[in-house]
């Protein structure tokens, strides 16, 4: 499976490293405010099961599932929702964990979603950024770190869902996706 990495951006250690830095602020931002953590299934699965052990606080924890549907490969900008929430979220912060912002529309769909069923707070915290490819205006408001425009796997995101259980952040060879 290896092999079929063009290159390791972020190390385990890099990715522990800075998902400690993460949880710090979080930890202090959300105290005592008893947040609703929202992962995006599948590809935050990873990402928020590492978070969740340094995260030092009362907390719940939930997951939502959306698929963006794309034409020619080409995002339409549509987000459809798969699972919801099983929690009611009026009045909670929530805490929306994703694995990759690319165009931005799946979580402004999120956000809109979100905050029409009256959520105290939202915010958004994503393991990587890819803001090269940004269609919509949208920011997390916590980042692991800025990828550049090439197809990621490892650490919870998958090519064909494959890669997902990867221990670190990868390039997958254009090869493989290209065959
Ligand atoms: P957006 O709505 O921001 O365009 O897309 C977000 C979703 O697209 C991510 O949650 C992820 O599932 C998928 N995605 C975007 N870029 C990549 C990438 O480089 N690698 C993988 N594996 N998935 C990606």
């Amino acid at each position: 499976m290896h092999n079929d990495i063009e290159k390791v951006l972020y190390a385990q250690d890099q990715v522990n490293q800075r998902l400690d830095e993460l949880a710090n602020t979080l930890t202090e931002k959300y105290q005592d405010q008893f947040p609703l953590i929202v992962p995006v299934m599948t590809g935050a699965m990873m990402f928020t099961s590492e978070m969740m052990k340094r995260l030092n606080l009362k907390l719940n924890v939930d997951y939502i599932d959306v698929a963006s549907y794309a034409e020619n490969s080409e995002s339409t900008g549509k987000v459809k929702l798969i699972q919801d929430l099983s929690h009611n979220i009026k009045d909670r912060p929530v805490i929306i964990m994703e694995d990759i912002i690319d165009t931005g529309h799946t979580l402004k769909y999120l956000a809109q979603l979100f905050a029409d069923r009256g959520a105290k707070s939202i915010e958004i915290c994503s393991l990587l950024d890819k803001p090269a490819r940004r269609e919509v205006d949208v920011e997390a408001d916590y980042v692991g770190f800025k990828v550049p425009n090439e197809f990621i796997v490892g650490y919870g995101l998958d090519f064909n869902g494959l890669y997902r259980n990867l221990p670190f952040v990868g390039v997958l060879k254009r090869s493989v996706y290209e065959r």
